[in-house]
C-alpha cells in the first residue's frame, strides 16, 4: 500500500517495463522501449562518476516515477532528460521521434540545467529559474524531483564537498516545495537521503532513537492493530488498510530539536494508520477508538474539516493504550492516503489503471499558489544573506493569453507587462484586459493574472504619466528612450539644424 522508493542495485530497462506494465497499455510500453533505446544509444560511451553506464540514470530515473504509476509521458521524458544536455543528439530530433509534448517537457529540464551551488547569488536564480519551470510545466518539476532522489542515492561515488552541496540543496531547495506541491512521498525520500550527509552526527542518533522504539513496541503495536481490527470490524466498517508507519527521520529529527531531545514526548515515533472507503467511516473509526481508549488532551486533530495548506487531509489523534502505552493513530480514506503521498503529481497518477485527468497546465489557481510556494521556500533557506532574497521573493508570475510565463516584480502594471512582451506592444498599449475585465492601465497585477494588451496602431508612442507608476526598469528605459527622442524631433523642428549645402 505504501509506495517505498527502492532501485534495485543492477537496474536493467526490464525492471522499468515489468513496472510500466502494471499499469500502461501496449502501446506505451512500446514508446517507453523505443524512448529507453532512443536514450541508451545517445548515451553510449558515457560513464557516470560511480563509473556504471550514464543511461543507468535516466533509467532509474524513470524508474522512481513508474512506481508511483506517474503518467507514460513523463516517464518518457525523463528516459531522455539528459539527451540534449549531455549528447549531440538535439532536441528537434526529439520532438521528430517523440512529439512536440514530451520535447516541451525536455525543453523545460534542459532550461533548468545544472543547478549548482556557487554563492547566493547564482543559488537565487536557479530557485528564480525553477519557479519559472514550475509556473510553465508542474511536470517538469516531477521529473527533476525523481531525477534528485536518484542523484542522492548515488552520492557516495562523489568528493566529499559535492556530497554536502547537493544533500543540502536538496534539502532546503528540493523537499520543501515537494512539501508545498503536496508529494509527501517526493519530500520524505528528499529529506531521509540527505539527512546522513548533511547531519551525520543527529542522523546516527536519530537512527538510534527510531530503530529501538521500533524494537520495543513492534509487538505491542501488532497486537493493538490486531485487536482494533476486530473491533472495527464488529462494527460493519469495512478496513481498506491498517498499518504501522514509521515517521520519517528527517522530520523526527525536526521534532526531537524542537522538544529538546525528549523522546517521551513524541508519540509518533511510530503511528498506525487506517484506511477506510468513506468520510464518515473515518469519524466512526475515531469514535470507536476514543470508546476505546481515552484521548490525551489537545492531540486530536481534525485535518479533514480543517486540511493543512498544502492540501494534507487525515484524522489524527493520540491514546492512552493499555499497559501504558501511548499510541497514534491516523486515520483517512484512499483518496486521502493518494492525496498524501502523491499531492500535485496525483493529476498525472494512474490510479486502478484508469489514465488520470489531466490538469490544465494553465491553471490559473496553480499559478498563484506558486508565489506563496516562493514564500514558504524562501523562509526556510538558512544561511542565505537576506537582502539578496529580497528581489527574489517579490516576483510575481503572469500569464499570456497563449500561456507564456511572464516574471515581473510585485506590483508591476498592465504597461510593465506590455514592455515585457515587445517594445512595440508597449509604445502602442492602450488598454488592458485582466482575467477577462477590461483593467485601467496601472493596475498592479497578481500572480496567476492572465495578462492581455490591446494595441491602438496609430497611438503615437508612451504617455508620460505611466513614468509614475511603471515598475520595471525595461519599461523605464523604453519610455524615456522614447520621449527624449521627441524632444530631439521637436527641438529640431522648432530650431533647424543647418542643412548642409
Ligand atoms: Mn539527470
Amino acid at each position: 500500500m505504501n509506495t517505498e522508493i527502492i532501485i534495485p542495485d543492477k537496474i536493467t530497462e526490464n525492471d522499468l517495463y515489468k513496472e510500466l506494465k502494471k499499469y500502461c497499455d501496449r502501446d506505451d510500453l512500446e514508446m517507453a522501449r523505443l524512448a529507453y533505446d532512443f536514450a541508451a544509444n545517445a548515451h553510449k560511451m558515457q560513464f557516470r562518476q560511480s563509473g556504471e553506464p550514464y543511461i543507468k540514470h535516466p533509467l532509474s530515473t524513470a524508474y522512481i516515477l513508474s512506481l508511483l504509476k506517474i503518467d507514460i509521458n513523463i516517464v518518457i521524458a525523463s528516459l531522455l532528460h539528459d539527451v540534449p544536455e549531455d549528447t549531440d543528439v538535439t532536441l528537434e530530433e526529439i520532438e521528430q521521434n517523440f512529439g512536440k509534448d514530451i520535447a516541451n517537457m525536455i525543453q523545460g529540464i534542459t532550461k533548468l540545467g545544472a543547478l549548482k551551488y556557487r554563492g547566493v547569488e547564482r543559488y537565487i536564480e536557479n530557485l528564480r529559474k525553477m519557479f519559472i519551470a514550475m509556473a510553465e510545466d508542474i511536470r517538469v518539476m516531477i521529473i527533476k524531483f525523481a531525477d534528485r532522489i536518484h542523484n542522492l542515492n548515488t552520492l557516495a561515488s562523489m568528493p566529499a564537498n559535492k556530497k554536502y552541496r547537493i544533500a543540502l540543496e536538496s534539502l532546503e531547495i528540493y523537499a520543501p516545495i515537494a512539501n508545498r506541491l503536496g508529494i509527501g512521498e517526493f519530500k520524505g525520500q528528499l529529506e531521509d537521503l540527505s539527512f546522513p550527509h548533511v547531519f551525520p552526527e543527529d542522523y546516527k542518533r536519530v537512527r538510534d532513537i527510531s530503530d529501538s522504539f521500533m524494537s520495543v513496541e513492534k509487538g505491542y503495536l501488532d497486537k493493538t492493530m490486531q485487536f482494533l481490527k476486530k473491533q472495527i470490524r464488529a462494527t460493519g466498517i469495512k478496513i481498506i488498510d491498517i498499518h504501522g508507519r514509521k515517521k520519517r527521520l528527517f522530520s523526527l529529527y525536526l521534532k526531537l530539536k524542537q522538544r529538546n531531545w525528549d523522546t517521551e514526548q513524541i508519540y509518533d515515533i511510530v503511528a498506525v494508520r487506517i484506511l477506510v472507503s468513506s468520510v464518515s467511516d473515518c469519524y466512526a473509526v475515531l469514535g470507536i477508538i476514543h470508546n476505546l481508549w481515552r484521548p490525551l488532551k489537545g492531540r486530536i486533530k481534525d485535518y479533514i474539516s480543517q486540511p493543512k495548506p498544502n492540501g494534507y487531509k487525515s484524522l489524527h489523534t493520540t491514546v492512552f493504550c493499555d499497559e501504558g502505552h501511548i499510541v497514534e493513530f491516523q486515520i483517512r480514506t484512499m483518496e486521502m492516503h493518494e492525496a498524501a503521498e502523491f499531492g500535485i503529481a496525483a493529476h498525472w497518477h494512474y490510479h486502478e489503471n484508469k489514465k488520470p485527468v489531466k490538469i490544465n497546465q494553465k491553471n490559473v489557481a496553480w499559478a498563484q499558489e506558486l508565489a506563496k510556494i516562493q514564500k514558504d521556500v524562501l523562509n526556510n533557506l538558512s544561511d542565505l544573506d537576506v537582502l539578496k532574497i529580497d528581489f527574489f521573493q517579490n516576483r510575481i508570475f503572469v500569464f499570456t493569453p497563449q500561456g507564456d510565463v511572464i516574471d515581473l516584480p510585485e506590483n508591476a502594471t498592465p504597461v510593465d507587462f506590455a514592455y515585457q512582451i515587445h517594445t512595440e506592444i508597449g509604445n502602442k498599449c492602450n488598454s488592458a484586459i485582466v482575467n477577462d475585465n477590461i483593467v485601467s492601465l496601472d493596475t498592479p497585477l497578481k500572480s496567476g493574472d492572465v495578462v492581455e494588451i490591446t494595441v491602438d496602431k496609430n497611438r503615437k508612442g508612451p504617455s508620460r504619466d505611466w513614468l509614475s507608476f511603471i515598475k520595471t526598469n525595461t519599461a523605464r528605459q523604453h519610455i524615456k528612450h522614447y520621449l527624449n527622442a521627441q524632444k530631439k524631433n521637436w527641438l529640431s523642428s522648432v530650431w533647424p539644424m543647418p542643412r548642409k549645402k
